[in-house]
């Protein structure tokens, strides 16, 4: 197949013509957002300008039509991660509130005192804290699956933290810090032996592959729209439907129910019944147009690109003196994490950052994370299929002259 045309692709994005303080922009912040293509950023203007309206309640043109794009992007994103039933999609804030929602499900349906959940070393805080708490309010014990020096899960462990109180394993399918890419086929596999249903936090999996849900085979899915191309403050829960049809609704109000008395109060079948109020229809549309836009690229042709990045990037600050890369696993998605001998990781974000070069310093909402590595902080490079080599080559110039600068 015809090698991927990032050429093509970077005049796409706007944002990445312009200059940050005087030199070009080069945005290896992929990991925390992604850029958005200007197809995103027009539809949400034609959006305002010609079919702003609010949704469901309305008889009139704007409202009916405003209303079939929020409907057919639910049917647009089921069909970009493999569900066959639309209505199990919900549309949330982002992957925190929809693991937020599942928790509360949870706490709601399923733990009680003793019961267990599995959770991983390499989790996002956005996938430790909310079972934290639904732990601390259910009487539930938190399982953390161990994560060997390469930042790999130990897949054994994994199986043996399996019991028969497990009521749940929440997993990243890819991790945001180190890039490793965890074989969640075969541990969803592996737990429903046990009939234990499993969650996939898909924030970084979704930027860079495929994904199938239905091939994964989990029972629930989450992503964020702005790591994807897509706005801020839209994104997905997936779930099967034998869940969430259980859950009770997670905030309630207008557009959810059925009927309401002061009797009492039915609500909608999902996905109605967790989509209270007035949603982020703007955001739905700006997400569906992402969709559109990824699914017209050659995206095994991106993957490729991606990764011949992360091999280029890898080689060359592994030779730089004084530098350690954390995440070495065998699958990686093209994530970069590094420290270096005496310099600060915040201090090479900034100095990265006057030569036009950004990169993200901190603990990248996995404490526990770096804590098993011994460091408080990583500098992390994390590249979208628009990055090029120059990309690469100015991170690696950027971070030579500051190894020279301090060294
Ligand atoms: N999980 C992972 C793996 C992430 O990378 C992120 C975002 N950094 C989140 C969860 C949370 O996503 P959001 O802040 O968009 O809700």
């Amino acid at each position: 197949s015809a090698i991927f045309d990032y050429t093509r692709v970077r005049a796409d994005f706007p944002i990445l013509s312009t200059e940050i303080r005087g030199k070009p922009l080069t945005y290896l912040d992929n990991g925390a957002t992604s850029q958005k293509p200007a197809a995103v950023i027009e539809a949400i203007d034609r959006y305002y300008r010609a079919e702003n309206s609010n949704i469901h309640r309305g008889v009139h043109y704007l409202s009916e039509k405003a209303t079939d794009a929020y409907e057919s992007a639910r049917a647009k994103v089921a069909h970009f991660i493999g569900v066959a039933d639309a209505d199990e999609v919900i549309f949330v804030r982002g992957a925190t509130e929809g693991i937020n929602l599942v928790a509360h499900g949870f706490i709601e349906t399923q733990l009680s005192e003793g019961d267990e959940i599995l959770i991983t070393h390499m989790e996002h805080h956005a996938n430790i804290v909310p079972w934290q708490l639904a732990a601390e309010k259910t009487g539930a014990v938190l399982k953390v699956v161990p994560v060997n020096e390469a930042g790999e899960l130990d897949v054994n462990a994994f199986s043996e933290l399996l019991s028969e109180r497990t009521k749940l394993v929440a997993l990243v399918h890819v991790s945001n810090a180190l890039g490793s890419i965890n074989p969640a086929k075969a541990l969803v596999a592996e737990a429903h032996k046990h009939d234990i249903p499993v969650l996939l936090d898909g924030c970084q999996s979704v930027p860079h592959m495929p994904v199938d849900v239905a091939d994964l085979g989990c029972d629930f899915f989450v992503f964020s729209g702005h790591k994807v191309f897509g706005p801020t403050g839209i994104g997905v829960l997936w779930g099967k439907r034998q869940w969430l049809d259980q859950f009770p609704p997670y905030q309630s109000g207008g557009d959810m129910i059925e009927r309401v008395d002061f009797d009492g109060t039915t609500f909608k079948g999902i996905p109605g019944k967790f989509e209270a109020g007035t949603p982020h229809i703007e955001g739905v549309i700006g997400l569906a147009a992402a969709i559109d836009y990824v699914n017209q690229l050659d995206r095994q042709g991106a993957l490729a690109h991606e990764h011949a990045l992360l091999v280029d990037a890898t080689e060359k600050l592994s030779a730089i003196d004084g530098l350690r890369i954390i995440g070495t696993a065998q699958q990686k998605a093209s994530i970069l994490s590094f420290v270096m001998n005496e310099i600060h990781p915040h201090d090479i974000g900034t100095f990265l950052d006057a030569d036009g070069v950004a990169v993200r310093a901190g603990h990248h909402c996995t404490q526990p994370l770096l804590k098993r590595f011994g460091v408080p902080a990583t500098a992390r490079a994390s590249f979208a299929f628009y990055n090029n080599f120059e990309d690469v080559d100015r991170l690696v110039t950027a971070v030579t002259k500051m190894q020279r600068f301090f060294g």
